[in-house]
């Protein structure tokens, strides 16, 4: 056996694996990333859209005020150019989605991980792994072609839609091709838009625009039977074609900067974890891009994933509370691939049916509040909660906003450090061995309730006027 022994290794170097990494090193967790590319940042752009729950959690690790720096917020969304969403009313610090191209938000994970200590290895490549009782032995191929064998406690793929680490342990990815032929390119444009995400399908085609804010756009286009073979790369003149077809004018692109054509797969993992192998982010659903939804639900999974495996591995949690992630995170995933998925049907329903389906679709969005909140719920990733157990209080397993509190604090700063947070009514001293790893703060508002928040924003145990014992009680159990 060469190479180090650690006890986590993460398997590619995306914005999942990097978000976890990161983590974990913060915690104090000794972990390698292996990544098959060379070091060089990639400057596809990719996802380009940073949804509010995301911006929550990277402000829960100081990474978002210098992102929203670099990107351009946009508070509100125009589909099929008579809707308009406005996401004012989010109950978020974050009132909008920023526009930002995938590797500024890599470059930022990428420099909190290794400033936190994560060891990056590029130029290796996971070729299999095996795995036993006391840890998993990952065979990869180095740079220069040679084969080394690395052993770590445990393993998590994030290594993309065609996971090799999902393939080793013998996990299908069970799903369907829905749209082909997407084409995306990065342009200037001649003539503004107007600061709106413009969207709107006509005439067979669909088109949607985004700036984001340093001159280029993104533009994504389709065109029901357009057939172009794969190794073709897109012209601008096809682009400004559909676009011209579905927005009625193509604003003058110029300068593409970036051009990709890809098709686009609804699948999904039927398990995230096989003993000490877990899958997070494409590695274990991918969908359509249709509502960005991609990368920030990988760093929801990294979120969700983290800060178990670090308190497992530094003994402070039983291993039963891995088995959380499968339980918290599968359901989301299914329900991204159903809402992404919705949308394409829309956006590519067949005529005669396709504006008749739109015009009730957005009628729909434009009356009816619950249905309007529980959409951007979903998309922007505020409205998931986890389920809490039976019995438990109501605010168990809800996403807790950015309260402000006592001292003029707020409680997504209280989370950085990968903290657990204690919000009480009164002062709470944290004892017993629990420094570094609980925060306790009280509400600005002078709210009665005690909540105890998890490292990732969501809730882990609440209770009315809770005496001391019942305090004591829940954070041995949660904080250990
Ligand atoms: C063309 C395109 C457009 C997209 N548009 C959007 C969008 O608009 N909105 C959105 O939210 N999402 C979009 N996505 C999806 C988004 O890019 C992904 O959801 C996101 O990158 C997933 O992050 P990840 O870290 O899970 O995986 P990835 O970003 O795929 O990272 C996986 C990493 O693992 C490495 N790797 C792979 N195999 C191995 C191996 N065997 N050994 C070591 N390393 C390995 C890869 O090199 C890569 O760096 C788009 C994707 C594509 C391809």
């Amino acid at each position: 056996m060469n190479g180090t022994t650690r006890p986590v290794l993460v398997v590619g170097s995306g914005p999942t694996g990097l978000l976890l990494a990161g983590d974990l090193a913060a915690a104090g967790v000794p972990v390698t990333v292996v990544e098959k590319r060379p070091r060089e940042i990639s400057n596809l752009s990719r996802a380009f859209v940073l949804h509010a729950r995301s911006l929550e959690q990277l402000d829960a690790r100081g990474l978002a005020d210098g992102l929203e720096a670099v990107g351009r917020p946009l508070d509100r969304f125009r589909l099929f150019g008579r809707l308009t969403l406005d996401l004012a009313a989010l109950p978020s610090r974050f009132k909008h989605v920023l526009v930002i191209p995938q590797y500024e938000v890599e470059r930022a994970l990428l420099r909190r991980a290794e400033e936190a200590g994560a060891r990056l290895r590029y130029e290796t490549e996971v070729t299999g792994l095996a795995q036993d009782a006391d840890g998993v032995t990952v065979e990869v191929r180095a740079a220069g072609g040679r084969t080394e064998r690395l052993r770590a406690a445990y393993v998590v793929g994030t290594d993309g839609m065609r996971s090799a680490v999902r393939e080793a342990i013998g996990v299908p990815f069970p799903g369907r091709p829905v749209i082909r032929s997407v084409l995306l390119a990065d342009v200037r444009l001649a003539e503004e838009p107007g600061s709106l995400l413009t969207a709107d399908a006509a005439r067979d085609a669909f088109a949607f625009l985004a700036p984001f804010g340093d001159g280029y756009h993104r533009v994504v286009c389709w065109q029901r039977g357009r057939s172009v073979p794969d190794g073709r790369p897109p012209g601008l003149a096809e682009i400004k074609e559909i676009t011209r077809l579905a927005l009625g004018r193509d604003f003058g692109m110029h300068d593409a900067r970036w051009t990709s054509r890809f098709h686009s797969d609804e699948r999904q993992a039927p398990v995230y974890r096989v003993g000490r192998v877990f899958l997070a982010g494409d590695a274990a659903h991918v969908h359509t891009p249709a509502g960005g939804q991609g990368m920030n639900t990988g760093l929801q999974d990294a979120a969700n994933l983290s800060w178990k495996l670090a308190a497992v591995v530094q003994g402070h949690a039983p291993q039963a509370l891995l088995d959380t992630y499968q339980a918290e995170r599968h359901p989301v995933g299914r329900s991204v691939l159903r809402s992404s998925g919705g949308i394409v049907r829309l956006v590519t329903a067949r005529p005669p049916w396709a504006p008749a389906a739109r015009a009730v679709a957005t009628a729909v969005l434009r009356h009816a509040g619950p249905v309007r909140r529980a959409v951007t719920g979903r998309v922007t990733g505020v409205g998931y909660a986890y389920r809490a157990p039976r019995g438990a209080h109501r605010l168990t397993g809800r996403r807790v906003p950015d309260v402000a509190l006592a001292g003029g604090g707020r409680l997504y700063e209280a989370l950085r450090g990968g903290r657990f947070v204690l919000i009480a009514p009164r002062a709470y001293e944290v004892r017993g061995g629990r420094e570094g790893r609980l925060a306790a703060v009280r509400w600005a508002s002078g709210r009665r309730t005690t909540v105890l928040v998890r490292p990732d924003g969501y809730v882990a145990w609440a209770a009315e006027a809770a005496d001391a014992e019942s305090v004591e009680a829940a954070l041995a159990a949660h904080v250990g």
